[in-house]
């Protein structure tokens, strides 16, 4: 007894005093930090491509480390890799789309300029020629008592939709102004494949989307990357239109798209099936072939607990290298996003490969594949933890941190949506860290990142970055510095490795993240998603799969 006691306080201090972490783990060093994202981020990995070589070049080092800190491979047969099946799909120019009424001319659309779309149920060719029928916002939702599709059946059809959800300033409606997942383009595809639908057109607003409709043609044009098929319904053409084109479209059914965006706004409206038909050709370029991540473990020291882990991840993959265009130019070298993420994924992995003891629970390492293509690699770990050795009780992710100083704050949003928020908050204030409230509710970031995946499936998850208030500037320079980051190197060539880069801050965003783990690795609580959280379904469905 009084021996578990006092294990019990050393483990207390080990996670809040500066001395003991030095007992129980080897000093996470930000030059290792630094060392992994230059090797990333170098001509040599050529931006981490999907099918290219650069990304399968990552994943082989990223195994390399944590083989060489002595941790266990946790992948498929005895290695460090989960192979995930995926399939390449391109968008050729002979695509075509026209909108046809039910009297008058067809009008064709000009691909890119008025629409993008992608055959999500992977064949080479595909006709369609179905009826459009008007969703509102396409949205189910029984826990806000809200159905767009009062039993409509969708089979065969072609739905047009708005992005984002119904307008709201009440907290418990659609989470008021923050944006739900509801509310993302993600889950309208999903939704209307769910509801029989071939062909998904998602209208366009830069206001609803927070992003103008460059971004989506950019996106969009150089083809995607999915998941082989598993069962789950796609769509054969998922698409966006833009603003202009879906007023074209309603007009010629003689209806005025500002009066349709207001009768989405009810919970009483019903879907309106147009007197108009879309007629696509949509020719494709499908490429097989298979990805990976990178899994490696830490087993846990209680023979009770250690079939419980903590679950650490971060995307190693970029867009690669673009031969269209010149070289010099043509690597995007995601030194930021996300070799960032990397190196302290694997300077957290050493450091716990060297804790003696392990905590009770064990903790598992995840580099995860295809994230840029949509949380690819983390959703198909997500949809396969029964396939792991252990169980996923938290993830704690890292995704595209800048090593521009010492943070003041840190950002977890997500945290606060769980039975952990109170540890996170006592830990936040040791490292002398303010958390950080997410500054864009609205954006919907917490969908867009590899937590998410984790999330979605029940467990507990969230990302772990640095906030905006750095030692000796004041929180408008953090802001000037996201900002400079965004317009000129996210998702560009031109994120690139910087000599002058000060990694102290990343180590510091480890050295939390390592409390953290240790806290939820030792604790006796299970940690749960708050009752009503939008996740909280999935939690209980997780514990009845006997996951
Ligand atoms: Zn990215």
């Amino acid at each position: 007894m009084k021996k578990s006691v006092l294990l019990a306080v050393a483990v207390f201090v080990a996670a809040t005093s500066l001395f003991a972490e030095k007992v129980f783990a080897p000093k996470i060093e930000g030059d290792r930090i630094r060392d992994h994202v230059k090797y990333l981020s170098s001509n040599e990995l050529e931006g981490r491509g999907m099918n290219q070589k650069g990304s399968d070049l990552a994943a082989d080092y990223i195994a390399a480390q944590l083989k060489s800190y002595g941790l266990k491979p946790a992948g498929e047969n005895g290695t460090y890799f989960q192979s995930v099946p995926m399939v390449g799909m391109k968008t050729l120019p002979d695509t075509s789309f026209a909108l046809v009424p039910a009297t008058g001319a067809p009008v064709p659309l000009k691909l890119a300029d008025d629409f993008v779309t992608n055959n999500e149920a992977q064949t080479p060719a595909v006709e369609i020629d179905a009826p459009i029928v008007f969703v509102g916002y396409g949205i189910t939702a029984p826990e806000y008592n809200w159905d767009d599709y009062k039993g409509y059946d969708l089979k065969g059809k072609v739905a047009l939709l708005f992005v984002s959800e119904p307008t709201s300033e009440d907290p418990n409606f659609f989470k008021g102004k923050a944006l739900t997942y509801y509310g993302r383009w993600t889950y309208k595809f999903e939704e209307t494949a769910r509801r029989g639908a071939i062909a998904t057109l998602i209208i366009h607003r830069t206001d609803l989307a927070s992003y103008g409709w460059e971004v989506v043609r950019n996106s969009w044009g150089g083809g995607k990357s999915y998941l082989k098929l598993d069962g789950t319904p796609k769509l054969q053409a998922a698409s966006w239109i833009t603003l202009d084109i879906a007023k074209k479209l309603v007009g010629l059914g003689g209806l005025d798209l500002d009066k349709l965006f207001q009768q989405a706004q009810s919970r009483d409206f019903k879907p309106i099936e147009l007197p108009v038909k879309l007629k696509a050709h949509i020719d494709s370029e499908v490429t097989p072939f298979t990805s990976r991540n990178v899994l490696a473990m830490l087993e846990g020291s209680d023979s009770a607990k250690k079939a419980e882990a903590v679950l650490y991840t971060a995307h190693y993959d970029h867009f690669g290298i673009d031969k269209k265009l010149p070289a010099g130019g043509n690597i995007f070298h995601g030194a930021i996003d996300n070799a960032t993420g990397c190196g302290i994924l694997l300077e957290l992995a050493r450091a716990w490969a060297g804790t003696k003891p392990a905590p009770p629970r064990s903790v598992l390492f995840a580099a995860v594949t295809a994230e840029e293509q949509g949380l690819l690699g983390s959703e198909y770990l997500g949809k396969h933890t029964a396939q792991l050795r252990v169980e996923p009780i938290l993830d704690l992710n890292y995704d595209a941190l800048g090593p521009i100083g010492d943070p003041e704050e840190v950002e977890v949003t997500g945290a606060e949506r769980t039975t952990f928020y109170p540890t996170v908050e006592k830990i936040a204030k040791h490292y002398d860290l303010t958390i950080r409230p997410d500054a864009q509710p609205g954006a919907g970031h917490y969908y867009r990142s590899d937590h998410f995946s984790l999330g979605r499936v029940g467990i507990p998850a969230f990302s772990i970055s640095e906030g905006m208030k750095f030692k000796g500037h004041d929180v408008a320079w953090g802001q000037a510095q996201a900002k400079d980051y965004v317009d000129n190197r996210y998702h560009k060539p031109a994120d690139e490795f910087q000599s002058t880069w000060d990694f102290s801050g990343l180590a510091k965003m480890a050295r939390f993240g390592y409390s953290l783990g240790h806290a939820a690795a030792t604790q006796p609580d299970e940690i749960k998603w708050l009752p009503g959280d939008e996740f909280e379904a999935a939690q209980k469905k997780l514990h009845e799969k006997g996951n």
